[in-house]
């Protein structure tokens, strides 16, 4: 198919999506202004539910769209040469002929924060040293979840190189002929390159567009696939548990987060919330298979909420382990017990076929940056509760506007085909909010008008390694 093609498929994707979460949200606000009136409640409550059944029979249809005609098998292909490209750039960057004269960069892993928060450091180092050229050498000896360091649970990221010593050091930027350089945290990162997140590099672009609905996702999981590469014995850990646990798909993974994130970076949100996107999924999917179990794999950093799930929602398979949770607490959150938890709430989250949860926790974005490699596609594979999918430190993330828009209310944009728009969040009720890089206005705009701008940065040339 052509870019064009696929970028139209999954527009209209969007808009149906889009479209439904105006209405469902509009009907709720009536039935607010009518709620003494239980004919007028009941006739909108009935409206509400045939339109998501509407709704979800129009999406069933178009995800069969999408796989007619070779379409689904060429997704397939084309994800996996796509992925084996830049695994083979990332192998070859990070095992260097002489490790005494490569170039290098160094990160250190103890980021004062939590996991996700520090693998997404170790990612962005990753990336850093992916645009600079330079094979990655990683601090972890002392890691606050492990003293040991990562290579007691992940394996180490060259065969051949992991010495940071050399005849010139410097911080970064230094110089192209400095031949260590050590990196800052992206927070303190002066002199930022072209090429953070959710840039993604110009050589595979196109293709990369054309198959994937969120490519800055798909680029981020394929950093994720090279670095979580297990050691034999977590990877028997998580052989085991999903024994125990009885793991099996199709399966539905909620994250909720709680304890000391809500109420300073995210508010609070009740597990009906999650499972009521839980069971629109399940619906859809009924539609196939009448008779399906209804599993979801619960993690949380709450030990309660897997009970209240199970209390409140009977007719659903909870799968989940409130001990992992208890590690997960703010006392107990930094020992070799909690960072097992997180590895395998991260990693069963992410072998999910649709995750619910907060886009605010970076447990979530991560398991949702690595499910994106085992699926050709898994941008829409997901409902977050609060914010888009963004990364942590990343530049400017932009949509454009493909119609005018003439504003309806008071704190409505105005836009010009073309306008150029900051988006800050989207309100999952038809409408975004952002800023008119034009105008310098700020407001909400209609999230059904608008198209992703993709980030397309220069990286170094890898040709060399393509072959
Ligand atoms: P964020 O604060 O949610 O953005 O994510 P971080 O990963 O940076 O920090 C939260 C930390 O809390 C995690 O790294 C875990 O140690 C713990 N945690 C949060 N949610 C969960 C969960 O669902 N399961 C487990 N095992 N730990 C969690």
């Amino acid at each position: 198919p052509s870019l064009e093609f696929e970028q139209t498929r999954r527009l209209v994707d969007r808009g149906v999506q889009e479209s439904w979460w105006f209405l469902a949200d509009q009907l709720q606000q009536l039935r607010k202004k009518v709620e003494s009136y239980p004919d007028l409640t009941s006739h909108i409550d009935q409206i509400l539910e045939e339109g998501s059944d509407h709704t979800r029979v129009l999406q069933f249809d178009m995800s069969r769209l999408s796989q007619l005609d070779g379409l689904g098998t060429w997704r397939e292909q084309e994800a996996l040469d796509l992925s084996s490209v830049v695994q083979k750039r990332l192998h070859t960057l990070q095992n260097p002929q002489d490790c005494e004269k490569a170039r290098k960069l160094v990160c250190n892993l103890n980021k004062g924060c939590g996991y996700g928060c520090q693998i997404h450091h170790v990612v962005y180092c990753l990336i850093v040293a992916y645009g600079s050229k330079r094979t990655l050498v990683l601090k972890s000896r002392g890691w606050r979840y492990n003293k040991a360091g990562w290579e007691d649970v992940f394996q180490p990221l060259s065969d051949t190189c992991t010495d940071p010593s050399g005849y010139s050091h410097s911080h970064w930027p230094g110089s192209n002929e400095t031949q260590v350089l050590d990196l800052p945290i992206i927070d303190t990162l002066s002199q930022r390159p072209p090429y953070l997140p959710l840039a993604i590099p110009r050589d595979i672009s196109e293709r990369l567009m054309r198959l994937h609905g969120d490519p800055a996702a798909w680029w981020v999981g394929q950093f994720l696939k090279y670095l979580l590469k297990l050691q034999p014995k977590t990877q028997e850990m998580l052989d085991n548990m999903s024994e125990s646990l009885g793991f099996q798909r199709p399966i539905v993974g909620i994250h909720v987060r709680r304890t000391d994130k809500v109420g300073t970076e995210a508010a609070y949100h009740s597990i009906n919330e999650y499972m009521a996107h839980v069971e629109n999924y399940y619906t859809k999917l009924q539609l196939n298979n009448p008779t399906l179990t209804k599993r979801v794999y619960l993690a949380s950093d709450d030990p309660t909420v897997i009970t209240e799930a199970q209390k409140k929602f009977p007719e659903y398979t909870f799968i989940g382990d409130s001990n992992i949770a208890k590690t997960a607490s703010v006392a107990t959150r930094y020992t070799d017990a909690s960072l097992k938890g997180i590895i395998a709430d991260v990693h069963f989250l992410s072998l999910t076929d649709y995750l619910v949860c907060t886009f605010s926790s970076q447990v979530c974005r991560i398991a949702y940056e690595i499910m994106q490699g085992y699926h050709p596609d898994a941008s829409s594979y997901f409902r977050s509760l609060d914010d888009i999918y963004y990364y942590g430190g990343q530049n400017a993330h932009n949509q454009k506007a493909r119609f005018p828009h003439v504003p309806r209310r008071p704190d409505e944009l105005a836009l010009n085909p073309r306008d150029v728009v900051g988006i800050a969040g989207n309100h999952w009720d038809g409408y975004s909010k952002g800023v008119n890089r034009r105008t310098n206005q700020n407001g909400l705009y209609p999230s059904y008008k608008m198209e992703e701008v993709v980030d397309i940065a220069d990286f170094p040339s890898y040709t060399h390694t393509d072959k």
